[in-house]
């Protein structure tokens, strides 16, 4: 079975609820077992306009679901959650994103795996090194080789980012 990463992200109608929330149903996916969870990180909206504050994790699973499989899982609990699409980037309940699917690249119209925006997010970088160490990723698109993890965190700083503590 394959290891999945998996971010959460909240910024509305009580963050930290969302995502344990969404946690939990995690833990009950079917065809899968749960692993692993990061902290949970406070960090800056970075989307458009005045948002609150996010809270963001990831969660490590095996899965024998398949990525698209996955993925409607996925939004399947967003839409539990009350996840409405109104504005891109705009604040939202819950919003579940695959990082990484075993060692695949998959570059369809409905899931692109890495997730593209991963490498540049200090939110994903440093809850997945938490549950990963440092493990090679496949490069961004267009680039040939794997990239090392901590070469990554080590250009994003940790602005705007703060742990939680359990
Ligand atoms: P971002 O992708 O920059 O983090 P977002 O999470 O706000 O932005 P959404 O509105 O949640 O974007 O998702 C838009 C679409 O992205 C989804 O409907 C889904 O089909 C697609 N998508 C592509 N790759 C992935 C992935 N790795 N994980 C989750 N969704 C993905
Ligand atoms: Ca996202
Ligand atoms: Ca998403």
């Amino acid at each position: 079975m394959p290891d999945v990463f998996i971010a959460l992200g909240s910024n509305l109608d009580q963050p930290l609820k969302q995502v344990e929330q969404a946690c939990r149903s995690l833990h009950t996916l079917q065809h899968s077992e749960f692993i692993a969870r990061s902290s949970w990180y406070r960090s800056k909206a970075v989307g458009p306009g005045e948002q609150d504050d996010y809270i963001n994790g990831v969660c490590q699973l095996r899965t024998h679901l398949a990525p698209l499989d996955l993925l409607d899982a996925l939004q399947n609990i967003e839409a539990q959650q009350h996840r409405k699409r109104l504005q891109r980037w705009g604040p939202r309940t819950l919003d579940l994103d695959i990082l990484l699917y075993g060692t695949e690249r998959l570059a369809l119209p409905r899931l692109q795996v890495p997730h593209p925006r991963m490498y540049e997010r200090n939110f994903v970088l440093y809850p997945l090194y938490e549950l990963t160490g440092d493990i090679p990723l496949p490069a961004e698109s267009g680039l040939p080789k794997s990239v090392g993890l901590e070469s990554l965190l080590s250009k994003v700083d940790d602005s705007g980012l703060q742990r939680l503590s359990d």
